[in-house]
């Protein structure tokens, strides 16, 4: 017999963000200015059918509008109940006996955890050693290497140089053009909409190379559970087998689908005041002597003391302000990740977190 539940489920534990209700919470980097316009409209006109009927399949109308904004095939797209959907789906279709996911640290706190429920162990590599040679996430010959671009929790855009570089080495390391030889790679692109650009071209020309985008931050959706993800067409074959069917709800799809089509519309000037907005709050937090890294997401990681980021962040909650606290980070060591709003919201965080740091000294 073997027994219930599997022996490395022990080491596994539910999700616990530490997110409670608070008056103003920066701390989920969702948007801050609502949700898209047209994907509400479409959920209040919701029909029996929406709920009565099974959605399609594998959500071709949000799959063709991704193929039409990217310009790619729609069998290289494939989609899911929120990007961590994808990801589990790509990883379990990675798995092997032994299989490695290998990743540059610190990076989005779901990796090791979908590592270990699809039965395969994590590589950290420390981010400053991994951009000084891509390769060294290729050590241990993983089964996945992932990305995350811009990175959460710092916010940094890894170069695009750096990409090629670690893609030269899979492909001149594995045998050059055949798929069993290659691990798969992921870059996740989950603020890609704040950075303005994105690697889905490179993934939809090359073997083995995700890109996986979500519906939950720039847009607005994330209680649609909406993601999607673009490869070459064997690679989107393969996710798309891994994820299953009837995965993404059909007033879900159309939502998504209806956002996604209308980039130039709500959720540009989002984007734009909130790439504004990030910058003056940078320059607030260097007038106190805190300097983030640099940005390419809708957040900032402000630096605190060593010791004090779970403390800080304790304190701003007790003020009404969420955020998240993160350690290990390089160069800065602790930091408190906030989500960039409007910037009323980004002044409340300011006030309580001068009133934070004079009642620490
Ligand atoms: C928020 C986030 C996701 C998850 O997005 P969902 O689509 O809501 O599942 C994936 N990757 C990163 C880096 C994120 O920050």
């Amino acid at each position: 017999m073997t027994p219930f539940p599997r022996a490395d489920y022990d080491g596994l534990s539910l999700y616990e963000p530490g997110r409670g209700p608070v008056a103003i919470d920066l701390s989920d980097n969702t948007n801050l200015w609502g949700t898209h316009p047209t994907a509400l409209e479409r959920i209040r006109a919701a029909t029996t059918d929406d709920l009565a009927r099974y959605p399609e399949l594998y959500a071709d109308v949000l799959r063709d509008a991704v193929a039409e904004r990217f310009g790619v095939d729609p069998e290289c797209v494939t989609t899911g109940a929120g990007s961590d959907d994808v990801l589990d789906s790509a990883f379990r279709a990675a798995y092997a006996p032994g299989a490695r996911v290998a990743y540059a640290a610190p990076t989005f706190s779901m990796v090791e955890p979908f590592a270990a429920m699809n039965g395969m162990s994590a590589t950290a590599v420390p981010w400053p050693d991994a951009l000084g040679d891509a390769a060294l996430l290729l050590a241990e010959s993983p089964a996945v290497v992932y990305v995350c671009r811009p990175n959460n929790p710092t916010g940094e855009l890894a170069p695009r140089e750096w990409v090629d570089q670690l893609l030269d080495a899979r492909d001149t390391g594995g045998a050059r053009g055949e798929r069993p030889g290659l691990p798969l790679v992921i870059i996740d692109e989950a603020y890609g909409d704040f950075a303005g650009e994105t690697l889905i071209p490179l993934a939809a020309s090359h073997p083995n190379v995700l890109v996986t985008r979500t519906a939950s931050k720039a847009y607005g959706l994330a209680g649609l559970r909406c993601g999607f993800a673009v490869g070459d067409r064997p690679t989107a074959l393969a996710v798309e087998k891994s994820r299953g069917p009837y995965k993404v709800a059909r007033p879900a799809s159309e939502c998504a689908a209806a956002a996604i089509r209308d980039a130039g519309g709500w959720l540009a000037t989002c984007v734009a005041e909130c790439v504004e907005n990030r910058e003056r709050l940078r320059a607030e937090l260097e007038a106190r002597g805190l300097v983030p890294p640099p940005s390419r997401a809708n957040f900032l990681l402000c630096p605190a003391p060593s010791g004090s980021a779970a403390r800080d962040a304790a304190a701003l909650r007790e003020l009404g302000i969420g955020v998240r606290a993160f350690t290990g980070i390089p160069n800065i060591e602790e930091g408190l990740r906030v989500t960039i709003g409007p910037w009323p919201l980004m002044e409340s965080f300011l006030e309580a977190l001068d009133r934070t740091r004079e009642a620490r000294t």
